[in-house]
């Protein structure tokens, strides 16, 4: 054939220019283009092949990738179809599309969607080549040689060549700037991202052993990828040790998995993968081993969101599926509603699957379940479909080590853990050495409570008390006893007004002071064999904190003090022996301020009234002003008096201090000062 020279039909001016500036980001992504058109290729020779279409020898079917350091050239070889100066013409040479430069401004940092949109494959190779040959030999009886060749500006040329075998060469001549595409390591390492699980042998290299002192070669090619991987197989035909050495394989370094998923589907589309549940041991390893999504056994991404229901982000393994578009943009991926089918597909066989674990062998479901129990919280929280599906298996732990399907631990608590308004009270405790005491009262009182230590179930729990009617989740720390489940109205301990307020001032000035912690005093009649000073920690104000440490942007509650409840049990003998001498003691010399105080209020209020809706005049507020003045001075002088009287009494600050003890909130000089009054008081 006469040589051809032409123009390659870019309606764009000059294309090269622009995928070398604008796909800086993925260049590397060449390789793959280029080895999977080979892998295409050999794929269409063997399917012509079984047709009868080609009568042929078929003959060694791989793909090869050579380095040659020195010419400076990168060559991908197949034995495939090949391709005539026709087919060139049609397929390498008719770039022809519209709009291309919006497009390309468009999404110029995501190579995969330039490329994906115009079908531009092969032309990802001028990304790290001045010049680009195509030597290729059609399987066409009677078919020419021919060697097409551009140097990255629209023209090409095209001549009659000389091949021996049927198939095609695509020799790169690499760019200064891209020298390390000459490097046999990067192309390894690059090939085995890419291409280790190519259904055609590829071959890079050859194998090495050690000689004289030195790694050298062998006359053995050495295979990059494995052609028939995990996925590709029937599950009928695989056993466990199959299942364990393919992830050990994806994941070297991890614990065996907990269990795996096979997934296939013909449709509405197609798809299949091996989803695995790993053993976490800390967050870090969550985000660095991840789902692989694979297109034909074509490696694409690890950057799964939005393909894979969100919770399944914790879960590895791989997904492939030809008919996820996968060289779109992420934005692009998330709103295709083939890919919102595959999410829910997974979602439902991931739960179908966990539900068949849970009956067909409930023991080791249980054995397993604190592993697995953040993957499935993790998708209860963020996905409704499984949220629902999960319910019938899910299961809770209590503090005995027992497990219980919701349903079983509703009917269980039922009788006696319903309060007076008809709500199921749910016990838990978030650490079963620190709340010991408090699950061991709760157990005596034939209450069962739960074990919720895990990084979620704050959360986990906000999302039970949702979905189970008529139920509320306290911490078993939350309230004395009496008050946790409150079965009737409970009258409060009986102490006169003056009395309460003088104790309150009594055990508060004893609190020692405390960073980011804050306690309220109060009292109740617990009974006298119950402990004197009880300290619960409220459940509202310690959820909000504590989810706010899970949330980033939420500082505000995280930044609040601690506040616990210090309930005073005005029962108990020692409570009462210190009361009754505070009374003693103090009223006597009380009496005349309280007396001064309730004097200025009332001359407080009936100047307001006097005013009425008016504004008081400037004689009136003044007036308001020395009262309130006051008010406030004897206010400081009855605190100064209770505290002055409360720091004699060593028994006071040990009551406290025990309390404190007991929860783990006595520490560094206040522990000490303790300990020496405790020997002081023996
Ligand atoms: P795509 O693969 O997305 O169609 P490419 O630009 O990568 O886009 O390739 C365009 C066409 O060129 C292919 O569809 C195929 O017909 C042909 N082609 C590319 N590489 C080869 C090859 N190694 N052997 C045979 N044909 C090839």
């Amino acid at each position: 054939m006469a040589t051809k020279k032409g123009s390659i039909g870019v309606t764009t001016e000059n294309i090269f220019p622009v995928i070398k500036k604008f796909l800086y980001s993925d260049h590397e992504i060449f390789l793959r283009e280029l080895v999977s058109n080979a892998v295409d290729a050999t794929q269409k020779i063997r399917t012509l092949s079984s047709f009868g279409e080609f009568k042929g020898e078929l003959g060694e079917l791989k793909v090869s990738v050579k380095v040659d350091k020195e010419a400076g050239t990168l060559t991908v070889s197949d034995h495939g179809i090949g391709m005539t100066a026709e087919d060139i013409d049609r397929y390498i040479n008719q770039i022809a599309f519209s709009g291309a430069e919006d497009f390309l401004e468009k999404y110029k940092d995501n190579a995969n969607a330039i490329i994906g949109h115009f079908g531009l494959g092969f032309y990802s190779a001028f990304m790290v080549a001045n010049k680009v040959e195509i030597l290729s030999l059609s399987y066409k009886e009677g078919a020419e040689a021919v060697r097409w060749t551009c140097d990255g500006s629209p023209e090409f040329s095209m001549e009659a060549a000389e091949k021996a075998d049927r198939g095609t060469d695509i020799i790169l001549h690499i760019d200064p700037e891209n020298a390390e595409f000459l490097e046999q390591a990067r192309i390894d390492t690059l090939l085995r991202k890419y291409c280790r699980f190519l259904p055609v042998p590829v071959v890079s290299g050859k194998e090495q052993e050690w000689k004289d002192g030195k790694m050298t070669d062998t006359d053995k090619d050495k295979v990059i990828n494995s052609t028939e991987p995990l996925w590709t197989k029937k599950p009928a035909d695989l056993t466990d040790k199959d299942y364990i050495a393919f992830y050990h394989d994806l994941y070297p370094g991890q614990d065996d998995p907990l269990f795996w998923i096979h997934l296939n589907v013909d449709y509405p589309f197609n798809l299949t993968g091996i989803l695995f549940f790993p053993k976490i041991h800390n967050n870090f390893e969550v985000t660095k081993n991840r789902i692989q999504l694979y297109c034909n056994q074509v490696y694409v991404t690890d950057s799964v969101e939005g393909v894979v229901p969100e919770f399944m982000m914790l879960l590895q393994g791989v997904i492939d599926s030809p008919d996820i578009p996968l060289n779109v943009s992420r934005s692009y991926l998330q709103s295709d509603t083939a890919v919102k089918k595959i999410s829910g597909y997974i979602t439902k066989k991931v739960s179908s699957r966990l539900e068949d674990l849970f009956k067909a062998d409930r023991n080791d479901f249980e054995a397993k379940w604190d592993d697995i129990s953040i993957f499935i919280k993790y998708g209860m929280l963020t996905d409704d479909k499984f949220r629902d599906a999960a319910m019938k298996f899910c299961l809770l732990k209590d503090t005995e080590g027992k497990y219980f399907t919701i349903d079983e631990y509703k009917a269980l608590i039922e009788p006696n853990q319903t309060d007076k308004d008809g709500n199921l009270v749910f016990l838990y405790a978030t650490n079963a050495t620190d709340q010991y005491t408090y699950i061991q009262a709760a157990n005596e009182r034939g209450y069962s409570v739960l074990l919720m230590d895990g990084q979620l179930d704050s959360h986990f729990v906000g999302m039970l008390e949702q979905k189970i009617e008529k139920s509320r989740f306290v911490r078993v720390d939350s309230d004395v006893i009496d008050n946790l489940i409150l079965k009737s109205e409970r009258k409060s301990a009986d102490l006169s007004q003056a009395d309460r307020d003088m104790l309150t001032t009594l055990f508060s000035s004893q609190i020692p002071k405390a960073d980011k912690m804050q306690f309220f005093v109060t009292f109740e009649a617990l009974g006298e064999n119950s402990a004197p000073i009880v300290i619960t920690q409220n459940e509202y104000m310690r959820r909000m904190k504590e989810m706010a440490a899970l949330q980033p942007g939420m500082n505000f509650y995280g930044e609040m003090p601690d506040s616990y409840n210090l309930t005073v049990n005005v029962d108990q003998p020692v409570v009462k022996r210190i009361s009754q001498e505070a009374s003693a003691e103090l009223s006597a010399k009380l009496s005349p301020l309280n007396d001064s105080i309730a004097s200025s209020n009332i001359r407080i209020e009936e100047i307001n009234k006097a005013v009425k809706d008016n504004k008081p005049d400037a004689e009136q507020e003044k007036q308001i002003q020395e009262l309130m003045a006051a008010v406030d001075k004897d206010r400081h002088t009855e605190t100064e008096m209770i505290s002055g009287y409360a720091a004699g009494q060593p028994l006071v600050r040990q009551l406290i201090d025990l309390a404190l003890l007991g929860n783990g909130l006595l520490k560094g000089a206040d522990l000490s000062a303790f300990i020496s009054r405790s020997v002081k008081l023996l």
